[in-house]
């Protein structure tokens, strides 16, 4: 399957939403017939992704990400290594071992398995994605995440959104409080944050006491919306303020482009007094 490792891209693809559970990857990989609504389910997810399809599901099984032009041959070869043991053993083979032995001992993959229980799994994968203070995801998650959707984007139309929110003048808060108050703070405003935004919006803590948001599907006048919900929100509940620099792709075409743009609306919202929001396509009109 060779190809070069990225395990923080693979983690962070164990860490987001797990769309095949072990029964469906059972039934997947075993003759036909299968029930309707699975047949109906593989059919449209391969018409709609091609090769990627094959390759989710192979990661499903074995936390390996195999190239998608090359994920439907290697999904074959697992699925008759399958049927292979099946005939030989002369008794069912869960779709499990049948991928291990696979990778163990036929392609290489992977040489040497290791057992862990899942949860140790998924908590191993969250650390590795997570900043440990306020639970969000990390910066390298979060240009993973804005990679991933302005891909999706790309491909399905829409526009995304980035929300970039910096704590109005923290260091005075911190000479004044002391940092722990300061750290509370910066755990309560994730959770409020988390709380202003729709379950498909990526929360970040971008670095220090700056977090930010990437809200697909969202254009320029909802992104500043939503700026400010968040920022009045926390303005209402919290014991500081903060300023928000908001951007769109389109017109914004790469993502160092939009968070560029995120972080000039930002600046300019500090400059013009802070506890604000600003949209970049203001800036474009003057
Ligand atoms: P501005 O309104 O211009 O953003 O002023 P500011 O004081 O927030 O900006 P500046 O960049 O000068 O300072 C950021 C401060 O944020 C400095 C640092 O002490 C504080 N900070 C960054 N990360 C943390 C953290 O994890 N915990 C605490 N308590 N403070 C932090
Ligand atoms: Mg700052
Ligand atoms: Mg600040």
């Amino acid at each position: 399957m060779g190809r070069r490792r990225d395990s923080h891209r693979d983690l962070a693809r164990v860490e987001a939403r797990h769309e095949y559970d072990h029964e469906y990857l059972d039934v997947v990989s075993g003759p036909p017939p299968w029930p309707p609504s699975v047949r109906a389910h593989h059919d449209l997810t391969r018409r709609q992704l091609g090769g990627r399809y094959y390759a989710e599901l192979i990661f499903a099984l074995l936390h390996v990400w195999v190239e998608p032009q090359r994920a439907q041959v290697t999904w074959s070869a697992i699925t008759a290594h399958r049927a292979a043991l099946t005939e030989a053993l002369g008794r069912r083979v869960d779709v499990t071992v049948a991928a291990v032995d696979y990778a163990t001992h036929i392609s290489g993959e992977v040489p040497s398995p290791v057992i862990v229980p899942k949860s140790f799994f998924d908590d191993a994968a969250r650390l590795a994605t997570h900043d440990r203070m306020t639970g969000l995801y990390d910066h390298s998650t979060f240009r993973l995440r804005l990679d991933e959707e302005l891909r999706r984007a790309d491909r399905y139309g829409g526009s995304v959104s980035v929300l970039m929110i910096d704590v109005d003048e923290f260091k005075r808060f911190n000479d004044t409080h002391g940092h722990p108050a300061g750290d509370r703070v910066l755990i309560a405003l994730a959770r409020r944050v988390c709380a202003c935004v729709r379950d498909l919006d990526h929360v970040a803590r971008y670095g220090g006491e700056e977090l930010v948001i990437v809200a697909p599907r969202t254009g320029p006048d909802a992104a500043r919306c939503l700026g400010e919900r968040v920022r009045r929100s926390v303005e209402a509940s919290l014991p500081i303020t903060i300023s928000v620099g908001v951007a769109s792709a389109p017109p914004a075409r790469s993502a160092p482009a939009l968070i560029e743009a995120a972080d000039a609306a930002l600046y300019t919202s500090k400059a013009r007094g802070r506890n604000r929001t600003t949209s970049h396509t203001e800036l474009a009109l003057g």
